[in-house]
């Protein structure tokens, strides 16, 4: 059936209208965190450049997501469609089984030499979620290799890990819907994160409480994205670090987001100095060319699956695993953070965040503006009617998607300053 009502408030108030893919196509695309019978049809893009979102009708947006934080070159940079194109014509596939092809082997040697310590042994996946439970499975099956104890994860509270139902049990309990879901979520032991004396005095309590059948320590370092861009000190990583030693825990810290620059340093562990016993990576990986998705453990991690025993290896093989036009997207991205000043303009953006955003502070209804790296978020009391914001956003030619009670910009590294000024003029412009 195609659906016959007029394009919602927000497409008409946008001025936009459906081209007929999009109208035909809508009774049959199941959206992403959308209640179908009320969210606004999503807008019909037809060209990306740059930090430009090219609508069918002809209008462009500068976008300040970056698509789900993966465009950290902006969108179609040549470098890495070159790459892709060469990979193309040659071979865009083949099993990591049994087969090995040049663009995931020269990945993972890349990944392990970027990477800090020993986290030398990358698995490859398709998506982060996926990329979160085979670190969970590596905790878990490392100590049962070893024939220890312990099979359950300590996650924080505000966290964000995936969608699938093992990484839903160690989000959020509240956004990772534990309330609907319970009784069919694994049972994880939550907590709040050490930042403050009592809640380290709480969290080790937990740990002591439930020490016996702990098997790892998961978090976001530095920012927790998804469950609302929230930061913590360094400071917090180093306690994790030293509670998972004495506690004989393995430590894992979800990169996904905070990866590839988005936080000012390559990786957010390096800013606290700490090695995670594994550390995922997703999200900007192939900057944003293709889904990918890595787990990447350290040595003692990978030794505990060296065996003998053909029951102790790793039993888990995504199909896509390593897809050679993903790892050449991927080492394509990695050129360009070798070659080109990312880190630097993060660290502008920065810069230019905290001047532009500061005005926000004394507009009616901003809680908070706090910003870390590329990342600038304008937290509210509450934000009443999200698509009525958007749709403000959207005439003044942006793409930012608010979501809870925070208004945020994570663009692409390369955006340039004069279009992260519009971005942050929107922003104060709509909420004044
Ligand atoms: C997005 C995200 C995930 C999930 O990645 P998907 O590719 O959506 O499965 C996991 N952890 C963090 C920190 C993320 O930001």
């Amino acid at each position: 059936m195609v659906p016959s009502e007029p394009p919602s408030l927000t497409l008409r108030l946008a001025r936009i209208t459906m081209p007929d893919w999009q109208r035909q196509g809508a009774a049959h695309v199941w959206l992403p965190y959308a209640q179908m019978k009320t969210s606004p049809p999503p807008l019909p893009v037809v060209a990306t450049d740059g930090v430009r979102l090219h609508l069918s009708d002809g209008r462009t947006l500068i976008d300040g997501v970056a698509s789900w934080w993966t465009a950290c070159h902006g969108y179609n940079h040549p470098h890495i469609q070159n790459a892709v194109r060469d990979q193309l014509e040659k071979m865009p596939h083949v099993m990591l089984g049994g087969l090995a092809h040049e663009q995931a082997y020269r990945l993972a040697s890349r990944l392990s030499a970027k990477l800090p310590g020993d986290l030398d042994h990358v698995f490859f996946s398709d998506s982060g979620s996926v990329a979160v439970e085979v670190a969970m499975k590596m905790a878990i099956q490392s100590r049962l290799n070893r024939g220890q104890s312990g099979h359950r994860i300590l996650a924080f509270r505000g966290g964000y890990h995936g969608d699938t139902l093992a990484t839903m049990a160690v989000c959020d309990p509240e956004e990772g819907m534990h309330a609907l879901f319970n009784g069919v979520l694994a049972q994880q032991v939550m907590a709040d994160l050490p930042i403050d004396d009592a809640s380290l005095l709480n969290l080790r309590r937990v740990i002591e409480t439930h020490a016996h059948e702990l098997a790892a320590i998961l978090v976001e370092p530095l920012v927790q994205g998804a469950g609302g861009m929230v930061f913590h000190d360094a400071q917090v990583l180093c306690t994790l670090r030293a509670l998972a030693d004495e506690f004989g825990l393995t430590l894992i810290f979800d990169e996904i987001f905070t990866g590839f620059g988005r936080t000012g340093s390559m990786f957010a562990c390096e800013q606290a100095g700490v090695v995670p016993d594994i550390i995922t990576l997703s999200k900007a990986l192939t900057g944003g060319t293709s889904p990918l998705a890595a787990t990447i453990a350290r040595k003692h991690i990978f030794d505990a699956f060296w065996s003998d025993n053909p029951d102790h290896a790793l039993m888990h093989g995504p199909t896509f695993m390593g897809n050679a036009l993903g790892c050449a997207a991927a080492n394509a991205s990695l050129d360009l953070f070798e070659r080109e000043p990312r880190l630097a303009q993060a660290q502008a953006i920065e810069v230019q965040l905290h001047d532009e955003l500061r005005a926000c502070r004394t507009l009616a209804g901003v809680r908070d503006v706090r910003i870390k790296g590329a990342i600038g978020v304008v937290e509210l009391h509450s934000i009443k009617d999200r698509a009525a914001l958007q749709t403000k956003l959207l005439a003044q030619g942006v793409w930012i998607r608010p979501f809870r009670n925070i208004v945020y910009v994570t663009p692409a590294l390369t955006i340039a300053p004069q279009d992260l000024n519009t971005l942050t003029r929107a922003i104060y412009n709509v909420l004044s």
